[in-house]
């Protein structure tokens, strides 16, 4: 069976089918006789031994990749299970009610959940959502339903779900996860982005995916077409693992390229930088040959933990970044953006009609000026320390950057007043995300130093076509022609200005829309790390001349896919490389 979806990260992936989903906890009620209650007892503690033994190794696996924090949720969830009113109420109801352990286990938790849910304050609320979390835990082994998390991994897989979230990608391990592939989303999801920069294959958007496959099926994930082949003939998986050893043979290949500059062939160079979330990203960017960071998404800091991350946790993350990349490579922060597909467990946020047109990034920023101050604190603090630049995502008018600014300026006075050295000329950009500031960049463009075009944002909104939704994918359309004529426009309004432009969008790291966005006079690439080195061998074999025409021309023309093939035509090498 062969499946279309999107292709979300490129590469070959081939192993056995592991299905990630919530298995549905059924229990059936069942009185019991006198004699039968000890052994209920006595299972009902087994089975908590065995699931707090699973609990210590998911809280180790989460402590060494995720931090303290995240570790903290599990210790949580264990000392749950050994809670003496928790438990001590299972097992009178087990004596009293004459029931299975399943029973009691879900009759007592729903007690405790139901004052939990009661209660006022907003922390112990919480708690009703980690102890039914922790009963599911248990009752699946008292009925033996085998638990699947990421952590229980062992083999080298290929991960089968609805959807994953920012925080399960950032679970994966790449020794062992061979694809991934889902139900929902598109190429800027981003899910799809982080298996992009950990190199995991990817289709995405396969709407029904997960009802095609079963746990234990053969499953070869193309992530360069955007195909999944489920239990294919011999042949067929022979001659994807050939194409995965010619892609691995490329892949080397363009590695000689890792210490040479990105020059075109008539000697105009660019800056190809990566896209990063954490400073273990940064160690794969500088492996894949950046020359900087264009996009520090900062959000992945705050996720997969309990609570805001501290000044300090947050100064050591820009800190190890802004020193592993130097006094010559820039590395540019951006501010939280969070909202949209990115949510806080503990940031109390309504659910919205619109998320991406809601309370996100810098309008949830301005709105809590405590959580801003504490991020501008540590990211001024950690621009003594490297080439660190600083920008607002989401940005809409020139009141929110002014705004932001003003707070920057009290901040960075804060910072003097006590001795805290940092550079009070770090450059501040914005993020063109948004129509309205592509359209007035020529107004924004005399207020920052920098534009970083954030494209997967700046097509959904041009083309209102949300970029999380499978079924109108053929309209996500970074090549249409009101994205260009748009990008023109910043690129322009910032060199009359004397300023630079990048992109950090996944647009920057499109083979085919490298020529179009180098003739238009892009300053900066920033895409993610796997992309680098295959950008800088088409930049190589480019002409910035060559390059200026096919933009020209592509400007003048009506429609994405007459775009796309008219610059694959002219630049016969992006063929060969895709
Ligand atoms: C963008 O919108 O292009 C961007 C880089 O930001 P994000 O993908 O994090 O929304
Ligand atoms: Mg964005």
């Amino acid at each position: 069976m062969e499946c279309k979806g999107i292709a979300a990260a490129s590469g070959y992936g081939l192993g056995r089918a592991f299905l990630l989903e919530d298995q549905e906890v059924r229990v059936i009620r069942q009185t019991i006789s006198s004699d039968a209650v000890d052994r209920e007892i006595a299972r009902l503690e087994e089975e908590i031994r065995q699931a707090i033994a699973e609990l210590e190794t998911v809280r180790d696996t989460a402590r060494q990749k995720l931090g303290d924090d995240a570790a903290a949720i599990f210790s949580a969830h264990i000392m749950m299970l050994e809670d003496p009113e928790y438990l001590g109420g299972i097992i009178e109801k087990i004596k009293q009610a004459m029931i299975n352990a399943e029973a009691a286990v879900e009759e007592v938790t729903a007690e405790f959940v139901a004052i939990f849910s009661g209660m006022d304050n907003e922390y112990m609320r919480e708690r009703a959502a980690d102890l039914k979390d922790v009963a599911g835990r248990l009752l699946r082994r008292l009925l033996g339903i085998k638990t699947m998390s990421l952590a229980d991994i062992a083999e080298e897989v290929v991960l089968c779900a609805h959807d994953l979230t920012p925080s399960d990608t950032a679970q994966l391990d790449r020794d062992k996860v061979a694809g991934f592939v889902t139900n929902i989303g598109g190429r800027t999801s981003h899910s799809a982005i982080m298996a992009r920069s950990m190199g995991i294959p990817a289709v995405v958007g396969l709407k029904d995916i997960v009802t095609k496959v079963k746990a234990g099926d053969f499953v070869i994930v193309d992530g360069n077409e955007g195909k999944v082949l489920v239990n294919p003939p011999e042949g067929i998986i022979q001659e994807y693992r050939a194409k995965k050893e010619k892609f691995a043979a490329r892949q080397r290949e363009f590695e000689k390229l890792l210490n040479e500059k990105s020059i075109t062939s008539d000697g105009v160079q660019v800056e190809l930088a990566a896209n990063i979330g954490n400073p273990e990203d940064a160690k794969g960017a500088i492996t894949n040959g950046a020359e900087g960071v264009g996009l520090y998404r900062t959000e992945f800091l705050y996720m997969g933990r309990a609570e805001f991350p501290s000044e300090e946790e947050q100064f050591k993350a820009y800190k190890e970044v802004a020193m592993l990349f130097g006094k010559e490579r820039p590395v540019v922060i951006r501010t939280l953006d969070i909202g949209g597909d990115k949510e806080l467990p503990y940031l109390e946020m309504p659910k919205e009609m619109n998320p991406f047109l809601g309370y996100r990034a810098i309008r949830l920023c301005l709105d809590r000026p405590e959580i801003f101050k504490t991020q501008l604190r540590a990211i001024l603090r950690a621009s003594a320390y490297g080439k660190v630049k600083m920008m607002y995502p989401m940005i809409a008018t020139l009141q929110e950057l002014r705004a932001a600014n003003a707070i920057l300026a009290e901040v960075k006075q804060e910072l003097s007043k006590e001795n805290i050295s940092f550079n009070p000329q770090m450059e501040v950009g914005i993020m063109v995300e948004i129509p309205a500031v592509a359209a007035l960049a020529h107004q924004f463009a005399k207020e920052v130093d920098f534009f970083s075009i954030g494209t997967n944002d700046l097509v959904q909104y041009t083309l209102a076509v949300d970029r999380m939704n499978e079924k109108i994918s053929y309209l996500y359309q970074p090549l249409n022609p009101s994205v260009l004529s748009l990008i023109q426009n910043v690129i322009s309004a910032a060199h009359n200005e004397k300023k630079w432009v990048g992109m950090c969008g996944e647009m920057a790291g499109d083979l085919t829309a490298i020529p179009i966005l180098l003739g238009m006079g892009l300053d900066e690439f920033s895409m993610s790390a796997s992309s680098i080195l295959a950008a800088r061998a088409l930049i190589r074999q480019l002409s910035k001349a060559d390059a200026v025409d096919i933009a020209q021309a592509a400007l003048k023309m009506d429609d994405a896919e007459a775009i796309k093939a008219y610059v694959e035509q002219k630049v016969s090498f992006i063929a060969g490389l895709k």
